[in-house]
């Protein structure tokens, strides 16, 4: 049985010709001075070293995590030596993390075949998670609805989980997973939606919170993206849209939206993980959305939902002007954090895109906060770099606990504090 799936893994790896990541190291550099950010910024221009930054050298207040395919390993590792910049390793070979994530994956596939359940504390394909969805509603029919908001560029179905007890109310948004590597935001997505199907009717604060409310749920926002991180290449982050002007495919969807569109923190170059797109709303993903929003006309917050670093943030990304309402949204993220944090201890820093990481245009809370759903937040969840994209499976559980309360905090602001 064993050798029949390994033998089936390897033949369908083969047939998708998966990327692999032999040798490939993840570095670690905290950055001690604005000099190293300007080296570093350099390194990044160097297109012949194929690097992918996880976090990017903006700050000497944040990490700098990056992917170094093998081949550059020593070009890099002397670049650093000579200019003095400390480093450690993070992940000494991904490839071996990736086969572990791998396996865990398929003998988690065989228990759930075997007990017929659905196993939150895994990663799931995406055919599977739409399968989950189908037996959540048939579960769940007197709360949650499945609406389809249109087709991703591959043409996949995309899907929105509407929690809501008869009728259009006020509404909150949720997505996770725009960046499809970032998995673990898609599985926070699928426990949360659960969480809140089986609240419903058992948890005071839920029950109540849905007869004034409607939450809708987008668990997989890059449908093509996330498809593809399990069949060719894990690491991948944008869409799959081609570019007529380039060989690379994609576009990052979350540079993607009408909010100061092509401005700082995005790429005009189409091989870049931040290519902003030709233009606005280019990527369907990104218009579907935009457009439900739009026609539904209700919704009162719009929550994002990321990985890694621990940040709760507001807007502005594409600006480092304080948004109309800073110090409102700074003290619900910071009540928010404090009920996160008391589950496990997990520390979150709170502030706006820009103060807290770095200007990024394009973004999708930016656009949704200029078109009046004040109570715009994005979550950056665990961890802080131990694994950065490929956090355990272990954890998927825990993060989504302690991120629902949060998560909890924000919605039921908002539903205390209606504005027209
Ligand atoms: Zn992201």
């Amino acid at each position: 049985m064993m050798v029949g799936v390994w033998l089936l893994t390897l033949l369908l790896a083969a047939a998708h010709a998966e990327r692999l990541f032999i040798g490939d190291q993840v570095l670690r550099i905290n950055v001690e001075s604005e000099e190293q950010i300007k080296l570093l910024q350099d390194l990044e221009t160097r297109e012949e070293l194929e690097l992918d930054f996880w976090l990017h050298p903006v700050s000497t207040e944040l990490p700098v995590d990056l992917r170094v395919p093998r081949a550059s390993v020593s070009s890099v590792t002397e670049f650093l030596n000579a200019n003095n910049i400390a480093f450690s390793v993070l992940i000494s070979n991904l490839q071996e993390r990736l086969d572990e994530e791998k396996s865990e994956m398929m003998e988690n596939n065989i228990m759930e075949r075997s007990s017929r359940s659905f196993n939150f504390g895994a990663y799931h394909r995406l055919e599977t998670i739409y399968d989950w969805m189908d037996t959540l509603v048939s579960q769940y029919s007197t709360v949650v609805s499945k609406v389809e908001i249109g087709k991703s560029y591959e043409n996949r179905p995309m899907y929105v989980l509407k929690f809501s007890t008869g009728g259009n109310k006020p509404a909150i948004w949720i997505d996770t997973g725009i960046h499809s590597r970032e998995w673990v935001s898609q599985a926070t997505g699928v426990w949360t939606a659960n969480q809140i199907a089986t609240d419903y009717g058992t948890d005071a604060s839920v029950t109540s919170l849905l007869r004034s409310m409607d939450i809708y749920m987008l668990i997989l926002a890059n449908p093509d993206g996330y498809s593809y991180t399990h069949t060719n290449d894990r690491m991948w982050r944008k869409t799959r849209s081609e570019n007529p002007s380039s060989m690379c495919r994609g576009v990052d969807p979350n540079r993607n939206w009408d909010a100061g569109f092509g401005g700082p923190g995005a790429s005009k170059n189409p091989c870049s993980d931040s290519y902003h797109g030709p233009s606005a709303h280019s990527e369907i993903e990104v218009k579907n959305v935009v457009n439900f929003i739009k026609n539904h006309g209700n919704f009162k917050s719009f929550i994002s939902v990321h990985a890694y670093s621990q940040l709760l943030m507001y807007p502005y990304g594409y600006s480092c002007k304080n948004a109309a309402h800073q110090a409102e949204l700074h003290a619900i993220g910071t009540a928010a954090v404090q009920k996160l944090t008391s589950l496990y201890g997990t520390r979150y820093q709170v502030g706006s895109i820009c103060n807290i990481i770095y200007q990024a245009s394009g973004g999708s809370i930016d656009w949704s906060y200029d078109e009046g759903i004040k109570y715009s937040f994005a979550f950056e969840l665990r961890d802080t770099g131990r694994s950065g994209f490929l956090l355990p499976a272990t954890q998927i559980i825990p993060t989504a606990s302690e991120t629902w309360l949060a998560l909890k905090h924000i919605i039921e602001y908002v539903r205390d504090h209606p504005y027209y």
